[in-house]
């Protein structure tokens, strides 16, 4: 085995694309990337390229960040993705946008500090 196992995490966020660990035994997705399965202990399971849709399970407002680097205030969300799994990450403009909880939002790529980072986006009303 060579190199981290979030390597390809941030080879497909490169190129734009949302992948998450899923496991071929029990077919659960997860996150963050780890040896094992959660769920099952496998070890036998392989990215998978997301929808990238999901909701905001929970958010917190971060009113005075590490540095200038981070937009600030910064809104940092549990979202949790439609193909069951979760991920801590950025929602842009959402205090603008006046986030809920339940929210739909849908990833977008920004870059920060020498990569491609996943972020996420409020989406309209649904329809
Ligand atoms: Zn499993």
């Amino acid at each position: 085995m060579s190199g981290d196992i979030a390597e390809e995490f941030w080879e497909k966020a490169k190129l734009e694309i949302l992948v998450r660990p899923v496991c071929q035994s029990c077919g659960k997705s997860f996150f963050s990337p780890q040896v094992l399965c959660p769920s099952c202990q496998s070890n036998n399971w392989e990215y998978t390229e997301s929808s990238g849709e999901g909701f905001v399970y929970s958010y917190t407002v971060i009113h005075r960040t590490p540095n200038s680097q981070f937009p600030s205030p910064l809104v940092v969300a549990d979202i949790e993705l439609d193909e069951g799994w979760r991920m801590f990450s950025w929602v842009t403009d959402a205090l603008n946008k006046n986030i809920q909880i339940n929210d739909r939002v849908k990833v977008a790529f920004t870059s920060f500090s020498g990569r491609k980072l996943p972020i996420f986006e409020l989406q309209g009303e649904s329809s």
